[in-house]
């Protein structure tokens, strides 16, 4: 077999550029990291091997004892990082090392915004890995082989950091990863077995694999001296220690090894669960919203185990979307070891498992929500629209969803959510049967929209929801402590016990005695509307748009519109104030012409004040001008002088 090419230069991916550079400057007070980040590598690639080679023993190449060694020179100044862990191929080396496989990287790079601190958080949230390497280093040198390919296969990287790294083909006996750091001119301090030691203790105690350093023992009268093998960490599976003698810094390091984040966690939820399906967890809400939280196939959250030997990751049967956001272990005392992700698809045991899981976490953020409201908040502030999703996938859980929901409402007009559902329900008014929720774009579209303005008058609180999610996630609430939701922009609205018998009696003469105009409206627009009638919505608008009880409020056809679906027969149904002066001059008007303008004009204000798009945005603004110049407020010879 020829191996293709020896030694090439290759350029970085622009962004890693840009990230190296950022990096070495956020870091730097904080270097010693890099270590914790390459023993952290290290520990997923034997992790790696150990589940290949369920399947296929051959892997080990006879060297099942997975380990890490740590070791420095001090007169070549080098410190390095071996693994005999899965190692990786020529390919594997470019994607992995000269790119950024991670999608979103460009819209994380223009969300930086300059200032140090807060960029420092943002670069912990992207997660740097091994390119940390360059903040003590000038100059970075890889070997590796892939487990299972031929000792000819090596390959070798090497780069300053500057923009380019070269690869090149070798022989390499051992497989595994070695990553050797030339470090820069003044960090002749991580030359050190005083300080390598601490730093291993201080971050990486809790990997299970041995990290082990060499001791240098030296017999003066033999003049003897001899290399022993020093484990420097205490290797075992921190999860199966009792939970009153792990520190707060022990599970912080865990944590930032497991979801490969850089800032401690926001809760976590460790449980040993005893009984005929044995299993511990220890699982973490992490402190902020990964940028690729979007993702509902980016399943990097929880790592399953069996008995304390990793089995896998990224595994989507362990949680479901909703809860992608928790990171850390689920470990199986009773799974078979050889379990593969095929045989997870059906396995009474893990579905037990996860819907125990699931519950653990959700009785988390209920105690959260009650005990730490700033720190449900938050939690809110991160991951809120992801939970959404759990009202619409997770239906057995709906209603424990539903509590931890938290809403803007006309209550307090505050843009962050904050109040539940629970909240709305406790102050509800007398005669009030249903929880009234507007859906719009955006949080000042909601607020001020021409719907709310009967409930504002009674003063009857409404939800204010403008998450795209909410469009299906409102849907799938039917209703809450017995309290059907109602959205206040769809159907007739009947306000039942809290409706005036004197406003009824008004609205219903006033039906009849406009009938006429509604019936002249409605020829006029046509098919633009399914039919046009009398609101007591409205008490400043002139007239609002709303949907029949079956069909779809606007934003959400406006959604699934945007999103290229096409939708039909879906016309919205128009409602007129009749206390309004514009209606009230309709009443009386002859002109033909003029009164077509009107009643456009009214359904096109209708529309983009719930923040719709007109069809024809210059049709809009010609009928408007007309009507200003007819109305007599410009004269002609006015707008003659402004132009
Ligand atoms: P992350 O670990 O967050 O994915 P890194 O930049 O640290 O990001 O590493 C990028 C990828 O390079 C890893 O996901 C892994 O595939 C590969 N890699 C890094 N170190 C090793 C190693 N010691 N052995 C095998 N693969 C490695």
């Amino acid at each position: 077999m020829t191996i293709e090419a020896h030694q090439e230069t290759l350029g970085f991916q622009t962004e890693i550029k840009q990230l190296l550079d950022l990096m070495i400057q956020s870091l730097y007070s904080n270097k010693e990291i890099f270590l914790r980040e390459l023993i952290s590598n290290a520990s997923d690639a034997a992790d790696k091997l150990r589940f290949e080679a369920l399947s296929d023993d051959a892997l080990y190449e006879g060297d099942a004892d997975l380990k890490i060694w740590v070791a420095f020179d001090k007169d070549a100044r080098t410190i390095t990082v071996r693994d005999n862990g899965i190692g990786m191929s020529r390919e594997e080396v470019i994607d992995n090392i000269g790119t950024i496989a991670k999608s979103g990287t460009q819209e994380f790079l223009k969300s930086l915004t300059g200032d140090k601190a807060k960029d420092t958080q943002l670069i912990g949230q992207f997660g740097v890995g091994f390119y940390s390497s360059f903040i003590v280093a000038d100059k970075v040198t890889l070997f590796t082989r892939r487990a299972g390919n031929e000792a000819s296969h090596g390959v070798k990287w090497e780069s300053s950091g500057e923009g380019e790294y070269s690869v090149e083909t070798i022989e390499r006996k051992q497989h595994g990863t070695e990553v050797i750091l030339h470090l820069r001119p003044d960090e002749d301090d991580f030359l050190s077995d005083y300080r390598l030691h601490g730093i291993i203790k201080k971050y990486s105690d809790h990997i299970t694999l041995p990290i082990v350093m060499p001791k240098v023992t030296t017999d003066k009268d033999k003049d003897e001296t001899t290399i022993e093998e020093e484990v420097v960490n205490t290797a075992t599976a921190l999860w199966t220690r009792a939970k009153n003698e792990i520190t707060e810094e022990e599970y912080t390091e865990f944590y930032k090894h497991v979801a490969h984040d850089f800032d401690a966690p926001l809760a976590r939820i460790h449980n040993q669960v005893e009984g005929t399906n044995e299993y511990s967890t220890l699982l973490f809400i992490p402190a902020r919203a990964p940028f690729d939280l979007w993702d509902r196939n980016n399943r990097r959250g929880v790592k399953l185990y069996v008995r304390r030997v990793f089995i896998m990751d990224d595994n989507d049967k362990l949680l479901p979307p909703y809860l992608r956001f928790i990171r850390g272990i689920i470990d199986s005392n009773d799974l078979p070891l050889n379990i593969s992700r095929e045989m997870l698809q059906h396995n009474k045991q893990i579905d037990a498992i996860r819907s125990g899981t699931v519950k653990k976490i959700l009785s988390a953020l209920e105690n959260m929500a009650k005990n730490e409201q700033e720190k449900y908040a938050t939690f809110w502030k991160e991951f809120g629209k992801v939970l959404k999703e759990g009202v619409v996938d997770d239906f057995s859980n709906k209603q424990r969803l539903a509590k931890l929901l938290r809403f803007s409402t006309t209550h307090d007009d505050n843009p962050t959510p904050a109040i539940s559902l629970e909240d709305y329900v406790g102050r509800m008014k007398d005669g009030q049967e249903k929880i009234y929720y507007l859906t719009a774009e955006s949080f000042s579209a909601a607020k001020n929209s021409p719907h709310l303005e009967i409930f504002r008058k009674k003063g009857i609180e409404v939800l204010l929801l403008t998450d795209q999610i909410d469009e299906w996630a409102s849907t799938h609430i039917i209703d809450f402590d017995g309290k059907q939701l109602q959205s206040v922009t769809k159907g007739e609205l009947n306000l039942g016990d809290l409706e005036d018998e004197e406003e009824k009696k008004e609205a219903e003469k006033a039906s009849d005695t406009l009938k006429p105009l509604l019936e002249r409206i409605k020829t006029t627009l046509g098919d633009k509307v399914k039919e046009v009638r009398i609101t007591h919505r409205l008490t400043t608008s002139p007239a609002c748009l709303v949907a029949d009880e079956q069909g779809m409020d606007a934003s959400l056809e406006r959604l699934l519109k945007s999103a290229g679906q096409p939708i039909m027969g879906n016309n919205p149904i128009m409602e007129i104030n009749p206390q309004h002066p514009i209606v009230n001059a309709l009443k009386e008007e002859a002109d033909e012409n003029r009164f077509n303008d009107w009643a456009f004009i009214l359904f096109d204000q209708a529309l983009l004040s719930e923040g719709g798009h007109l069809d024809d945005p210059a049709e809009f603004v010609k009928r408007m001008n007309e009507m200003f110049v007819s109305m007599g407020n410009l004269s002609s010879s006015r707008i003659i002088t402004l132009n």
